[in-house]
C-alpha cells in the first residue's frame, strides 16, 4: 500500500489544469475560496502544452516561411531560403514551456494548491473525496465542499481500421507537434480545425499533403460559402483533397502508410510517409471513478445541467469533458460560470455566443448561425458579404483572398451569425462576438465607426451589404 501523506480540506477541488480548470481556480480564489487543483501531467493542459498554443507557434513558422515565396511581390529578396525543422519545433516547445510556467506563477499568486498526480473520486460528503496518486509517490486524500472535473479530452482513434497512433508513421496532434522531420508526403484524415491546421503547416514547409474528409465538404461545421472558399484557397496552395471519401483502412507499409478510401463508390489507395488522424475527440472520463458514483456519461462526455452540476451532490464538470464545442475559451467560460454558481452568485452570461477559429492559411473564424441554419430556424435571414479584394488595407498588405459574411435576423435585425475567411480574421471575429453578446442589430453595426484603413472595414461593409447599403462595391 502506498503511503498516505497529509490530507487536505478545501472549498473546491478542481481536477485538471487546462484552460477550464486553471481559470476556474483563479476565479474561485478571487471569490475567497480555498482551492486545490490536481494535475497528472502539465499545468495548462492540452491547450497550452499540446494544442492551441504550440500549434500556433508552428503555424507562424510555416506562414513566415511561405511568405518568403512572395517576397518579390513586396519588392524584397533574400539570398537563401531554408529552415531548420528542429529549431521550428524547439521554438514551439519553448512557447508552451513559457506559458506552462506562467500558469504555475498564477496558481501561486492566487494561493491555489497544486497537487501533482492522478485523481480518483470516492464517496464522500458533502462532495466526493478526491484521492490523488501522487507523482512523487504515495497518495493523498483531498476533501472538498465541491469538486469540479475538468479533465478535458483527447484525440479519437479508430483502432479497428488502423486509425491509431504508433508514434512513428501514424500521428495524432500529439505526435504531429514534435516530429523529427517534416514528412515528404502526408495524409491528413479529417478536415476539422486540427486536421487543417496541421495540413496547412506541413504544406507551408513543402510536404505533399492530401486531406481526406468523410462528409461532403471540408470544415463541415462552417458556413457552406466559407467551406467552398477554403477548399479553393487550400488547393491554390497545393493541398490535395478527397471529399467526400470514407477511410476504410490504414495499414503501415515498408516506407509509410497506405490508406484505403472509398470515394464516389470507387475504392482507391493513397500512400504517404505519414498519416495524421484528426477525426474528432473523446472526453477523458476513464479511471476517475465516475461510474461508481453514478455520474451520467453520454458518448464519452459527462452530462451536466446549465451550471455544470452532474446530479451527484457537490460534483461538477466543465470544459471538453462536459461535451462540445471542444474549445478552450468555452471551457474557461463554463468554469467561471460554474464556480460563480457554486458561490451563490447569479451569472448572467450563460448563453454568450461562442466563436470558433481555425488558424490555417487562410484563417477561418465564425460565430453564431450559418445562413443555412438561420433559414432552417425560419429566421428569414438578411445576408451581407464583402470581399477583401476591394479593401484598401488588404490590397496594401497583399492579403486580398477571402471575405466577410454577416447573417441578420430578417424580423428583428439582430446579428445572428458572422463568418470570415482570410488573413487575421481570427483576430477580427471578436468584433462580431461583442456585437452578438450585446444583442446588436444592423443599425448599431452600420452606425459604428470602423478605423481606416483596416481589414475590419470589410466587417462594416458586410453589415451594410445585408441591407443593400454597401459602399465600396
Ligand atoms: P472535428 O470533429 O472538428 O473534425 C473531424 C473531421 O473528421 C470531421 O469533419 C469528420 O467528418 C471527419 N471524419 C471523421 N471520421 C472520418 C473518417 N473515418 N474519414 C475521413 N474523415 C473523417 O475534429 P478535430 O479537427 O479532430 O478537432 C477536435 C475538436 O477540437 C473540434 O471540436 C475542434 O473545434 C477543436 N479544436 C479547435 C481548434 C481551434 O479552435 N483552432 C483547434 C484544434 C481543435
Amino acid at each position: 500500500m502506498a503511503a498516505e501523506t497529509k490530507a487536505g480540506s478545501f472549498d473546491v477541488i478542481i481536477i485538471g489544469s487546462g484552460p477550464g480548470g486553471y481559470v476556474t481556480a483563479i476565479r474561485a480564489s478571487q471569490l475567497g475560496m480555498t482551492v486545490a487543483i490536481v494535475e497528472r501531467e502539465l499545468l495548462g493542459g492540452i491547450c497550452l502544452n499540446w494544442g492551441c498554443i504550440p500549434t500556433k507557434a508552428l503555424l507562424k513558422s510555416g506562414e513566415v516561411y511561405e511568405q518568403l515565396d512572395h517576397l518579390a511581390d513586396y519588392g524584397l529578396s533574400v539570398e537563401k531560403r531554408g529552415f531548420d525543422f528542429d529549431k521550428v519545433v524547439q521554438r514551439s516547445r519553448k512557447v508552451s514551456a513559457q506559458l506552462n510556467a506562467g500558469v504555475a506563477f498564477l496558481m501561486k499568486k492566487h494561493g491555489v494548491e497544486v497537487v501533482e498526480g492522478a485523481a480518483t473520486l470516492t464517496k464522500g460528503s458533502p462532495a466526493p473525496n478526491v484521492v490523488v496518486a501522487l507523482k512523487a509517490g504515495g497518495s493523498r486524500t483531498l476533501i472538498g465542499k465541491s469538486v469540479i472535473v475538468a479533465t478535458g479530452a483527447r484525440a479519437r482513434t479508430i483502432p479497428a481500421i488502423g486509425l491509431e497512433p504508433d508514434g512513428e508513421r501514424v500521428w495524432t496532434y500529439r505526435e504531429a507537434l514534435v516530429p523529427k522531420s517534416a514528412p515528404k508526403s502526408l495524409i491528413v484524415i479529417g478536415s476539422g480545425a486540427i486536421g487543417l491546421e496541421f495540413a496547412s503547416f506541413f504544406r507551408a514547409l513543402g510536404s505533399d499533403v492530401t486531406v481526406v474528409e468523410a462528409l461532403p465538404r471540408i470544415l463541415p461545421v462552417e458556413d457552406e460559402e466559407v467551406s467552398k472558399a477554403a477548399l479553393k484557397a487550400f488547393e491554390k496552395r497545393g493541398l490535395k483533397f478527397r471529399v467526400p471519401a470514407n477511410v476504410k483502412k490504414l495499414t503501415k507499409t515498408k516506407s509509410g502508410v497506405a490508406v484505403e478510401i472509398e470515394a464516389g463508390g470507387k475504392a482507391e489507395t493513397l500512400e504517404a510517409e505519414v498519416a495524421i488522424v484528426a477525426v474528432g475527440i473523446v472526453g477523458n472520463v476513464e479511471d476517475i471513478g465516475l461510474e461508481a458514483l453514478g455520474v451520467k456519461i453520454e458518448r464519452t462526455h459527462i452530462v451536466t445541467d446549465r451550471h455544470g452540476a452532474t446530479g451527484v451532490p457537490g460534483l461538477y464538470a466543465i470544459g471538453d469533458v462536459a461535451g462540445p464545442p471542444w474549445l478552450a475559451h468555452k471551457a474557461s467560460h463554463e468554469g467561471v460560470h460554474c464556480i460563480e454558481h457554486i458561490a451563490g452568485l447569479k451569472p448572467t452570461n450563460i448563453d454568450s455566443p461562442i466563436p470558433g477559429c481555425t488558424y490555417s492559411t487562410p484563417q477561418i473564424a465564425s460565430v453564431g448561425l450559418t445562413e443555412a441554419q438561420a433559414r432552417e430556424q425560419g429566421r428569414e435571414p438578411k445576408v451581407g458579404r464583402f470581399p477583401f479584394r476591394v479593401n484598401g488595407k488588404a490590397i496594401a498588405s497583399g492579403e486580398t483572398d477571402g471575405f466577410v459574411k454577416t447573417v441578420f435576423d430578417g424580423k428583428t435585425g439582430a446579428l445572428i451569425g458572422a463568418h470570415m475567411i482570410g488573413a487575421e480574421v481570427t483576430e477580427m471575429i471578436q468584433g462580431y462576438v461583442i456585437a452578438m453578446t450585446c444583442e446588436a442589430t444592423e443599425a448599431e453595426l452600420q452606425g459604428a465607426i470602423f478605423p481606416h484603413p483596416t481589414m475590419s472595414e470589410a466587417m462594416h461593409e458586410a453589415s451594410l451589404d445585408a441591407y443593400g447599403l454597401v459602399l465600396h462595391i
